[in-house]
């Protein structure tokens, strides 16, 4: 009976995940997936802690009191802008999970099927009435021992990889490769598979258990500095992709470590969040046209602080413009497009954003977004922004689809948006973007770009479309230029 409630649980519970999956597709949805989602994990862990009978009810209550807690906090406090960190954060603390439960399911069948007496290589089982050792019961078969060795091995990579992606991220390690990474990284990787090799084959055989224990905490080790090694030399731009790639590996110790307790929600949610965090990783990839391997390998934005950061004296001067000026070439204007970036988040110009796209509509000017799949910091960045504000989703319009309708727009207005309209990723094959898709801001009729100076983007690399004759710039705080132009527009209309 008790099995049976709780594989229904598990079943519930896997369905919710999917459920919940399908409307994270839309920002109408994502909200309630969310939720369907997390309620699906509540489910799963309750019926998971219950049935193993690992806690009791009113220990149960608590965790969850004081986990939901400290969940709250850190979420509340978390800025927007900082979600990359936060989702890093738990992707390495999912793969630490993973590993220590592996590694404590091998440890239970070690401890609970033989006697051993701790000596490597002595034979373990139960000593017979004549003295000698006999055999109790096998300790593990090669699949489990591999497939504990692998949980260990995704979670502590995971963990590692996800910490250093942190502080990559809050910009404590810069470029952070030294001479020798590469290679290094291939010997703790061969040294890695090897523990890994060594785990599944003595898992098998009574007389090495203590060489499986120790061929684990090898695998543990290893793939702690791998996890490092493996991180530390990739660009700061390339975060977002590795970021995506962590999440995907914490499913996928997550599933093997389902595999380890034969435990199919765990399975089936490890394999869910494998499949998804690769597919995101694969729309990054697209977004920023690098493949997986250039970003593994490549090094882009590691660079970053060396980057001229303007005031190039070859380029001619940027033409510096006003509020009122902005708002009178705007109220004139037939087309307007509003591209936003990583400044919309950090001025939180939302709401005068939609304020000012209201106003324009109220006069007649058609207004849409752009966004750029890579604008800000995080995957969405620039939906959740503009959804919080009620921005009405119709308005919102994919790269791919505004490009093409560029050359009619009157006048593009960025808002702290750098990188994702700089025209030398697609013109310049020297800059270190190039390749990158990119939202085409130049090919509008009057650009406005909304920045405080002139220091660069996340790549950290100068942007030429500042330098164009029809770029005008209009310094300042993003959220107090567009109150200014916001003010402007009231008294040009009500005048
Ligand atoms: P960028 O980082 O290229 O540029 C943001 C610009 O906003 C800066 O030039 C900055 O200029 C300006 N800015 C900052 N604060 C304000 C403010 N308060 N008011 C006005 N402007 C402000 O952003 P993009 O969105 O164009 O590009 C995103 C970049 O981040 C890409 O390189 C992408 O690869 C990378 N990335 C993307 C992630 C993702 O998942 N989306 C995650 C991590 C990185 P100034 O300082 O002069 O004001």
């Amino acid at each position: 009976m008790m099995d049976t409630l709780v594989t229904v649980a598990y079943l519930v519970a896997a369905s919710l995940f999917i459920l919940g999956l399908k409307r994270l597709g839309s920002p109408r949805t994502a909200r309630a997936g969310n939720r369907l989602a997390a309620i699906g994990m509540l489910i799963g862990v309750v019926a998971a802690l219950l049935s193993e009978r690992i806690l009791n009810p009113v220990e149960l209550a608590s965790g969850l009191l004081i986990g939901g807690a400290i969940g709250i906090v850190l979420a509340r406090r978390t800025a927007l802008t900082e979600m990359p960190e936060l989702v890093a954060v738990f992707n390495g603390f999912g793969g630490a999970a993973s590993a220590l439960v592996a590694g404590a399911e091998a440890m239970r069948f070690v401890t609970e099927s033989t006697s051993w007496d701790g000596q490597f290589g002595v034979f373990p089982g139960t000593p017979t009435e004549a003295g000698a050792f006999a055999v109790t019961e096998q300790v593990f078969g090669v699949g489990e021992g591999l497939i504990v060795a692998l949980s260990v091995l995704i979670g502590a990579v995971t963990l590692s990889g996800s910490f250093v992606a942190v502080a990559k991220l809050r910009g404590r390690l810069g470029g952070g490769a030294f001479p020798g990474i590469r290679l290094l990284s291939i010997v703790i990787g061969l040294g890695t598979l090897a523990s890994l090799a060594a785990a599944a084959v003595t898992a098998t055989v009574f007389p090495t258990v203590g060489w499986f224990v120790v061929a684990l905490a090898a695998v543990a080790v290893l793939a702690l500095v791998l996890g490092v090694l493996l991180v530390l030399p990739i660009g700061g731009a390339d975060m977002p992709v590795v970021v995506a790639l962590l999440n995907a590996y914490s499913g996928l110790a997550a599933g093997a470590t389902g595999f380890v307790l034969g435990n199919y929600a765990l399975v089936i949610s490890g394999a869910l969040v494998g499949a998804s965090g690769l597919i995101l990783t694969q729309i990054m990839c697209k977004a920023m046209n690098r493949s997986l391997a250039n970003v593994l390998l490549g090094g882009f934005g590691a660079t970053s602080a060396s980057v001229a950061s303007g005031g190039d004296s070859d380029q001619p001067p940027v033409r510096p413009t006003t509020a009122d000026d902005v708002a009178v070439m705007m109220a004139y204007a037939g087309r307007v497009v509003i591209v936003p970036g990583y400044g919309l988040a950090v001025a939180q110009a939302q709401h005068e954003v939609r304020e000012l796209a209201e106003l324009l509509e109220a006069e007649g000017v058609e207004v849409s977004y752009a966004i750029h799949p890579v604008a800000g910091r995080m995957p969405g960045h620039m939906n959740v922004l503009l959804a919080e504000a009620n921005v009405p989703y119709d308005q919102l319009i994919e790269m791919d689809d505004i490009n093409p309708e560029m050359a009619q727009v009157d006048v593009a207005l960025v808002v702290g948006a750098n990188d994702v309209v700089n025209p030398g990723a697609r013109d310049d094959p020297g800059s270190p973007i190039y390749g990158m898709p990119i939202i085409d801001v130049d090919h509008a009729g009057q650009t406005i770009v909304l920045k405080r100076s002139m220091r660069p983007g996340y790549a950290g690399i100068e942007n030429p479309l500042f330098f164009k004759p029809n770029t005008q710039m209009l310094f300042g705080d993003a959220k107090e230029s567009i109150k200014g132009v916001v003010g402007e527009l009231k008294s040009l209309r009500d005048s």
